[in-house]
């Protein structure tokens, strides 16, 4: 699986906290509903109206695969389920297998890799 990094107008703000070492959100500013970095309109009332929230970096596992395809070695991807409430598909690094982060383990978020020129969200078991 290769992740893609896209940077344009809408998701600038959302790279530039990544590369300082920040996760931010979209909250919508009608509702109060928090959803993922990509969200263009709140999945709770539908507004438009979103602004940037950080994020906590705290998340538990919701679904975990090894993906034996990577290279150059196979690599843990999962379903985060962050503090805030939006799910994020991402990478569990420093894990060998999917039975190493079962379902509710608590993972924290790592920014150490780069993909096409720009700062990827991935996460770690918390300790
Ligand atoms: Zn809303």
């Amino acid at each position: 699986m290769k992740f893609s990094a896209v940077r344009d107008e809408t998701s600038a703000p959302y790279f530039d906290a990544l590369r300082e070492g920040r996760l931010i959100l979209r909250s919508c500013t009608r509702c109060g509903h928090i959803g993922r970095p990509d969200t263009l309109s709140c999945s709770s009332c539908h507004s438009d109206e979103l602004t940037w929230v950080g994020s906590t970096g705290d998340g538990v596992v919701v679904s975990a695969v090894v993906d034996h395809a990577s290279a150059p070695e196979p690599t843990v991807l999962a379903l985060v389920e962050l503090r805030e409430g939006p799910w994020l598909a991402s990478r569990i690094l420093d894990v060998a297998t999917a039975s190493d982060v079962p379902v509710c383990t608590p993972v924290r978020l790592r920014i150490t890799e780069f993909v096409d020129g720009e700062a990827i969200p991935m996460f770690v078991l918390a300790t």
